[in-house]
């Protein structure tokens, strides 16, 4: 597909390598690279005085502390939050941290070879690990992963996370992978670009750098080793392209490219002040997806039409920990009060899969999207199901607040959540707390069994939402989260297009309202397609509102409605794609 904006610059990148992957978040960086790699592997080892041995001890001593206490605060809240025996893994972690001849070698190698503490327990965890992951026996060997993990904690403990990345100035993070917490956290203005070896173009965090307006691409093969802290790098995230090194010419064409990519966006924004209507007067409501008060904030002052999607789990990985009642109450009432009265659609947790509350799923599920995810996990634990039911409802009043279930594959579990809702308002209005009677609840249609039963579903609750980031992946049986298989990865594939148009006609006989979040809606190719499927109403993420107004106000209702019908009867998606003016189909 091509997105790029720049096709007339076609000549053939220079410089010390040229690095081809996978698109996945558009935009042009110059900028220094930081490679992280392994922390284990970038310690610097260095002979300490013997002088500097007891204050090596103590900022040891201070940072296994810490993480044990840390350890401490997960596993208790692990344990509140999922349950004992999701909590197990920290409690390995803390085996490992107290198991004496592990640390009598760290000790050693401080006081009587003098390392320097952080190399001191790299080495010894990375001799560990090395032991165990030779074992014959499974479960030792991953164990093995375990002590890395815990080795890395204790270091960056000492170090900050940061403290190895030698630039201060704006960087491309070049890594093995980018995972959702990274970017969640990730210092604004610090990373112009990332250039990573693993990582699909759906993956939550290629979401997340997509709506930071951050340029990424993923899937080049040994990444750390073909690209040097420091070095220069010119990357173009529409095509995928990084140059290491650039030549002067290369470099000044890439400042070129970016330069006017900024002027694009700049005039492209000036649809903003227009209204979402297509060529002939067809209205449609135009909201965002966001993950905070502040892009809600962003959001209304863009004059979105209301929040589409709220990532409440989002918030939840942002302040790393599983917020209680109140704290989600004051996170929803800043996007309630930042919209002054446009409609804000609460999503309730959709943790699993590739989001986690922490850096790591403990659970070690083989297919997490499969697996132990959202709805599923909150209907087994109505205590969390029930806060955050409260903490919505109480951040509502009438015609404010909506509600959407993610991950529901049946009517069941639609029929289940609402007999949560009902006992949750009953909790209020025992308390006296004021809050939306007629709260509207909706179901996201992102599984394939939902959008076959779209109309059960309709029937049940009062608005559908596709997401199709998962519906393709469910469809298609594509890792949204894998480079191996991205190029499978077509939201214009007829099987999914098929369900799309299953879901708006199951919407329409219970006389429901439906919309789509899914990123599609933010790819102007698809929104004539999407439009002439029968959908009024997009949300899509703050920086794509310009892009797809702009297609909005291009379509044509009747040549939409044509092209739907033709792309719902193509028989392979390289035709949707010729249909669509797609590159490479
Ligand atoms: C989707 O699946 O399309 C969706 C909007 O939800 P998420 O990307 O958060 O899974
Ligand atoms: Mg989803």
């Amino acid at each position: 597909m091509s997105v790029s904006s720049h096709d007339s610059e076609t000549r053939v990148p220079e410089g010390r390598a040229v690095l081809h992957g996978t698109p996945v978040s558009p935009g042009i960086a110059v900028a220094p690279a930081f490679v992280y790699g392994d922390i284990l592997d970038e310690i610097e080892v260095r002979t300490i005085d013997a002088s500097e041995v007891e204050g090596e001890l103590a900022r040891l001593h201070d940072a296994i502390a810490l993480v044990k206490k840390e350890l401490l605060r997960d596993t208790e809240q692990v344990t509140r939050e999922l349950g004992q025996d999701k909590a197990d893994i920290f409690l390995v972690h803390s085996m490992i941290l107290e198991d004496k001849s592990v640390l009598d070698a760290i000790l050693d190698a401080i006081r009587n070879d003098h390392v320097n503490a952080e190399a001191a327990v790299a080495q010894e965890m990375k001799r560990v690990a090395a032991v165990l992951s030779s074992a014959d026996d499974r479960y030792l060997r991953d164990r093995a992963y375990d002590v890395s993990d815990i080795g890395k904690r204790v270091i960056e403990r000492m170090l900050g996370v940061w403290a190895h990345c030698p630039l201060s100035q704006p960087m491309i993070l070049v890594s093995r992978e980018l995972r959702a917490s990274d970017t969640a956290s990730m210092e604004r203005g610090r990373i112009l670009g990332f250039v990573t070896e693993l990582g699909g173009t759906e993956s939550h965090a290629a979401i997340l750098a997509r709506s930071l307006g951050v340029p990424a691409m993923a899937g080049v093969e040994g990444i750390l080793d073909k690209v040097r802290t420091g070095e220069v790098v010119a990357m173009d995230g529409a095509l995928g392209v990084a140059v290491v090194a650039p030549s002067a010419d290369t470099r000044a064409r890439y400042e070129r490219m970016r330069e006017e990519e900024a002027r694009e966006r700049h005039e492209l924004a000036s649809v903003l002040e227009l209204p979402a209507v297509t060529r002939d007067g067809t209205e449609i409501a135009l909201m965002s997806n966001v993950a905070s008060g502040d892009e809600a904030r962003r959001a209304a002052e863009l004059g979105s039409d209301g929040i589409g999607l709220l990532r409440s789990e989002m918030v939840f990985m942002s302040a790393n920990l599983f917020l209680d009642e109140d704290a989600q109450f004051k996170a929803y009432r800043e996007a309630v009060e930042a919209m002054a009265g446009r409609p804000v659609t609460i999503r309730t947790l959709d943790v699993g899969g590739d989001k986690f509350v922490g850096t790591e799923n403990p659970l070690r599920e083989h297919n997490p999207n499969l697996g132990y995810r959202s709805t599923r996990v909150l209907l087994d634990r109505p205590d969390l199901l029930l806060a955050q039911f409260r903490a919505i409802l109480r951040a509502s009043s009438p015609g404010t607040v909506r509600i959407l279930l993610p991950m529901i594959s049946s009517v069941e579990e639609l029929r289940q959540a609402l007999g949560r809702l009902d006992e949750a308002k009953s909790e209020l209005r025992l308390k006296g707390i004021a809050f939306d009677e007629n709260i509207l609840v909706g179901v996201m249609i992102e599984i394939p069994s939902a959008a076959m039963v779209a109309d059960r579903l309709a029937k049940e609750c009062d608005f559908l939402s596709i997401g199709t980031n998962d519906l393709v992946q469910y469809t298609l049986a594509v890792d949204r989260g894998s480079s191996y298989v991205s190029r499978l990865y077509r939201p214009h594939d007829p099987s999914v297009l098929a369900l799309i148009a299953r879901a708006v006609e199951g919407a329409a006989s219970a006389g429901k309202p439906i919309s789509l979040c899914g990123e599609m809606a933010g790819t102007p190719a698809y929104v004539p397609l999407l439009i002439g499927l029968g959908l009024r109403e997009f949300s899509v993420s703050n920086g794509r509102l310009p892009g797809t107004k702009k297609a909005i106000r291009d379509v044509d209702l009747d040549t939409a409605i044509s092209l739907a019908k033709e792309a719902v009867a193509a028989i392979t998606a390289s035709a949707v794609g010729a249909l669509l003016g797609l590159d490479g189909g």
